[in-house]
């Protein structure tokens, strides 16, 4: 059918005389491309009595798809309401359009009316459908279409199950994502991306991780995009040492050469705590563009090198990348974790005169950070008063901590009741002011927030941290204990408890007490999840081997200072990165001078 229709590559232009009334319908119905000269062709046909003609119609009709501007694909469904005939192609053909345009949501109403006629959907059908659900987000329909791929047996075609699988995950329906790749006769190498790519990007980089091993068991070869997704999970999951076999397998097969590979690659080596490899990598790659150079300066910022990061910058201005607002974010929060005042200051007063970027919540953010970070409160308070958006609560937050930091508690009560009328129930601001008041020693106030945490219900995170032991990653959760009972580890973490007390590691009994912690104190063993998995660590691997762990929430301050002894005693390199940024443990101290 598709071979009658008009090559689908780059329509030239019409000229102005093609549209003289004496060529036949057929020869200039290949050539129109905007919407007006399609309806003086339209017009032409129905003068000419040729509307009617099934060939026409069709012709005009993918003449209309081929321009896929909003208005003309409007056109289109008009056209197919007055055709007499119109292909299965020209359905399928409208429907994918509607599924790439602004308005996918048109794709299904298109196909809801239409499957009820004799319409017959086919394998090119559902993953155009799909695809408009996916853009959507639209459960319920991407659910009703799921019922028409089995109900018309291609339950079993690969494409169709490659958009399920790419829609639930993006739905975050990871369960169903599964049971369709599961249920997979045989699958092809798009189906494990999708599959892959999904558990990534919900953060189930374990999973990941996981499925990519199960996939060269059964000899499928990887693509670039798999490897952009496994990378994507191991910079997740803080996995090294696997991050460092699929740099290798990607040298080794070719695969190094996409730019989006190596990007990948900077941003893994950053995100494990690897900085040198990832300049390396960084400096090998000949035309980096804004992607790859934000990903450096991100690297350089969550592992400290703030200046560095700085510097970064301007060597991407210099090479005439210009920024965008999401690579000055990134430098300026560079410029706040390491107290560059001065620089963050040139660079939000560079923003829009130099750069054209209009400043968003995040750069206000950023400066927030970065004044309330650097003892100047009063100017992070006045600075989100005056700023053009309606402050949110993350906005708020930001000072809160700074208020911590700097013992502001008058400040701080005032942050958190702002914070309070914009987001109740979230557990972390309760937390920082408890903190506050216990900095200060206000003990009959840290006991009061208890209070009224445990009144209101206030559901804390589950604390969870992973490392990496052989090229697999092990994760512990508070909630979840299986793992922790293990005999080996109860030991291992009652042998650090007695050498750390002979180091002179004293628990922080007076806030123990009555802290509210970001973690519950009250787990079986009396652990943070990061000290089992560090017990772990000191178990599974070599004397003098690094430890790397990945913590969800921040570490907290009992667990710093003893950690730093660990790295001590046991004479390892811990690195740990929390929710914030980077800890680089060694010979009882860290590199982010205590000030995190
Ligand atoms: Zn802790
Ligand atoms: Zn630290």
């Amino acid at each position: 059918m598709s071979s009658s229709l008009p090559p689908s590559s780059s329509p030239q232009p019409l000229p102005k005389t093609a549209l003289s009334p004496s060529k036949t319908a057929n020869s200039f119905l290949q050539q129109p491309t905007t919407l007006s000269e399609i309806k003086q062709l339209h017009a032409h046909l129905i003068k000419t009595g040729l509307s009617q003609n099934h060939t026409a119609q069709n012709r005009l009709l993918s003449s209309c798809l081929q321009n896929r501007h909003s208005s003309t694909l409007e056109y289109a469904l008009l056209l197919f309401s007055q055709s007499s005939n119109p292909t299965p192609f020209i359905r399928n053909n409208l429907i994918k359009s509607f599924a790439e345009s602004q308005t996918p949501q048109i794709a299904i109403s298109f196909y809801s009316t239409t499957h009820e006629s004799d319409f017959l959907p086919n394998d090119y059908t559902f993953p155009a459908l799909l695809k408009a659900c996916s853009r959507l987000l639209g459960v319920e329909e991407g659910k009703q279409i799921h019922a028409h791929v089995v109900k018309t047996g291609y339950e079993s075609e690969i494409h169709a199950c490659n958009t399920l699988i790419h829609f639930y995950s993006v739905c975050g329906l990871l369960d169903d994502a599964r049971l369709v790749f599961d249920k997979m006769p045989e699958r092809e190498t798009v189906s494990w991306n999708a599959m892959i790519t999904g558990y990534f990007q919900n953060g189930f980089s374990v999973e990941a991780l996981s499925l990519f091993r199960e996939m060269q068991v059964g000899g499928l070869s990887p693509d670039g995009v798999t490897m952009v997704g496994v990378l994507s999970a191991c910079a997740h999951a803080g996995a090294l040492e696997l991050g460092k076999w699929v740099h290798a397998y990607v040298e080794k097969n070719g695969l190094d050469g996409r730019i989006s590979v190596k990007t990948a690659l900077v941003d893994m080596y950053s995100k494990c705590g690897c900085v040198e490899r990832a300049l390396e990598v960084f400096e090998e790659i000949p035309d980096r563009n804004l992607v790859c150079w934000t990903a450096m300066i991100n690297g350089l910022a969550v592992n400290g090198y703030g200046r560095k990061a700085v510097e970064f910058f301007d060597r991407m201005v210099r090479a005439n990348v210009w920024p965008d607002a999401i690579s000055i974010i990134s430098v300026l929060s560079a410029c706040s974790h390491n107290g560059l005042l001065e620089e963050g200051r040139q660079l939000f007063s560079d923003l829009r005169r130099r750069y054209g970027v209009t400043p968003q919540m995040e750069h206000y953010g950023c400066m927030v950070d970065l004044l309330g970070r650097s003892g100047h409160l009063d100017e992070a308070y006045e600075l989100i008063k005056n700023m053009p958006f309606v402050p949110n609560a993350v906005m708020w937050r930001t000072l809160l901590g700074a208020c911590k930091v700097y013992k502001n508690v008058e400040m701080g009560e005032k942050v958190l009741k702002k914070i309070l009328e914009l987001e109740p129930h979230h557990h972390g601001d309760y937390v920082l002011l408890s903190n506050i008041y216990a900095a200060v020693g206000r003990w009959e106030d840290v006991a009061d927030v208890r209070r009224t945490m445990k009144k209101k219900k206030i559901a804390k995170i589950p604390g969870c941290s992973m490392i990496e032991v052989d090229n697999r990653i092990h994760s512990f959760i508070v909630e979840d204990k299986s793992h922790w009972h293990s005999e080996e580890i109860h030991r291992m973490l009652g042998q650090m408890a007695h050498k750390l007390k002979l180091a002179g590691h004293v628990p922080d009994t007076s806030k123990v007490l009555i802290d509210v912690d970001e973690e519950e104190k009250e787990n079986a063993l009396g652990h943070h999840s990061e000290k089992v998995a560090i017990a772990f660590g000191l178990i599974k691997t070599a004397p003098g081997s690094p430890l790397r762990v990945v913590k969800n929430l921040r570490v907290c301050d009992d667990c710093h200072s003893a950690i730093k002894l660990v790295s001590k005693i046991y004479e390892r390199e811990i690195t740990v990165r929390d929710r914030n940024r980077f800890h680089h443990f060694r010979e009882g101290s860290c590199s982010c001078g205590d000030y995190w």
